[in-house]
């Protein structure tokens, strides 16, 4: 008999939920059913600087409340970080990584006077990419340069690991890519540049940790917003270079606000807990979210 496909719903406690979190938690939650697989919930808390247990509390109060059952313990993240720690240290063996002190404001002055912010490479996200300030210097020099007030983070050389790979990667999707992309996708790591997989205050990133998760929990199906969609190809690239399973994903649609931007957790009038307070029923909610915009 083959195990039930296993699905998740992975929130940052950085501030409470709003209704495109429980469009996604349901949408997840809704896909474990339909194929008859499990749901797990898991708490994305390696932020220390802005996770808090109160929203923690306020997650698990609003998942219950939209009909939501998970199965225990929850998995947070900040309670296993020797796990990514693991991880991080393969990478390290592998070569393909290096200890980068660049500062933000650093790497915008270095691309402002290489190309201009204008003609500047961006990201998918629309970042900076970085300009290999650190790339060719020893860890051991990096590290002599390494004062104790100023912490490196860890950068994955992008040209190496991709040709370490060897080869071109591809994912499933069963929902679909901001540009409708389905079925199978072509990854393109080399579009991020060389990103940060261990950041300066924390020993992890929200890349290396969701793909250790979701390899350690054995999810099958990766359920989340198209806001992530084009981190895929990093995710498929780490999965690669760890030999961690493949999971099929399936991205779905983001619920916008009346300007067409996407929801923000720092709007506290359009949290789910506001609108909850206001009377309204799940039902209600997920009409409104059902129209794509509220
Ligand atoms: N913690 C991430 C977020 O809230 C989850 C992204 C993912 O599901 O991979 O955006």
């Amino acid at each position: 008999m083959t195990s039930p496909p296993i699905f998740r719903f992975a929130p940052s406690p950085t501030g409470l939920l709003h209704l495109g979190h429980a469009f996604s938690a349901r949408h997840a939650f809704d896909a474990a059913k339909t194929a008859g697989g499990r749901f797990l919930l898991r708490i994305e808390d390696i932020d220390h600087t802005r996770c808090r247990p109160e929203y923690v509390a306020q997650i698990l109060d609003d998942l219950s409340w939209l009909g939501l059952t998970w199965e225990k313990p929850v998995r947070c993240q900040s309670e296993h970080m020797d796990d990514y720690t693991r991880a991080l240290q393969k990478l390290e063996a592998l070569g393909i990584t290096y200890r980068c002190l660049a500062s933000r404001s650093e790497i915008k002055a270095h691309v402002e006077q290489r190309s201009g912010l204008e003609k500047a490479e961006r990201d998918p996200d629309g970042a900076l990419i970085y300009p290999g300030i650190y790339r060719n210097r020893s860890d051991q020099e990096t590290a002599r340069m390494t004062a104790a007030d100023r912490p490196a983070c860890v950068r994955i050389n992008m040209t190496k690991a991709i040709e370490l790979v060897g080869k071109n990667l591809t994912f499933q999707e069963k929902g679909s890519g901001p540009q409708g992309e389905r079925g199978e996708v072509i990854c393109n790591p080399q579009n991020w540049g060389d990103v940060v997989i261990a950041r300066k205050d924390t020993p992890t990133s929200y890349h290396l940790s969701v793909v250790v998760d979701d390899a350690l929990q054995g999810v099958s199906e990766v359920t989340r917003g198209q806001d992530v969609f084009y981190a895929t190809s990093i995710h498929r690239l780490l999965q690669v270079l760890l030999e961690l399973p493949q999971p099929d994903y399936n991205h779905h649609r983001l619920i916008k606000d009346e300007t067409g931007a996407k929801l923000s957790k720092s709007a506290a009038d359009k949290s789910l807990k506001a609108w909850r307070s206001q009377g309204y029923s799940v039902e209600e909610l997920l009409e409104v979210t059902d129209n794509g915009s509220i």
